[in-house]
């Protein structure tokens, strides 16, 4: 089959639909109740994960909860130039993996800064909780570069 005998047609698709966080209830909960951010950690090797984990992928055992703080330190970053389809927000925007102090993982959310020149690993940075919290990732509106 040649390139011009293949069709392509776009549609956009919306549908709403619940879904559970099941065990990890409290991380959204407690971002949305009290703008804390809670990690979990388990309970027989130590590991700290944020975003939390109900239990170790590496032991198989039950994790428990831990408060981390708001700050942390920027493992990596992309800086997107394009629109993503899936998600409504004004280019160019920085995603980073963020290791908040406390955790041993990272966390991918926004970062407050674009310049390429003043973005760089190991950058501290301070999550900044969105006005109206409804439960979601993004009740973090962004973290923002504090060094
Ligand atoms: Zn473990």
């Amino acid at each position: 089959m040649e390139n011009q005998d293949i069709v392509k047609a776009y549609y956009k698709m919306e549908a709403e639909f619940n879904y559970s966080y099941g065990r990890i209830s409290r991380f959204f909960k407690e971002l949305m109740e009290n703008k804390k951010i809670m990690g979990t950690k388990c309970l027989k090797c130590g590991i700290v994960f944020c975003p939390p984990t109900s239990d170790c992928p590496k032991c198989w055992v039950p994790t428990e909860w831990v408060e981390l703080g708001r700050k942390g330190t920027l493992l990596h970053y992309t800086i997107i130039g394009l629109p993503p389809l899936w998600l409504k927000r004004k280019v160019p925007f920085t995603l980073g993996l963020i290791k908040l102090d406390g955790a041993d993982t990272g966390l991918m959310h926004f970062v407050n800064e674009t310049d390429r020149t003043k973005l760089k690993k190991g950058l501290r940075v301070k999550a900044i909780f969105a006005e109206e919290r409804k439960g979601y990732i993004t009740d973090i509106e962004h973290f923002e570069v504090i060094s």
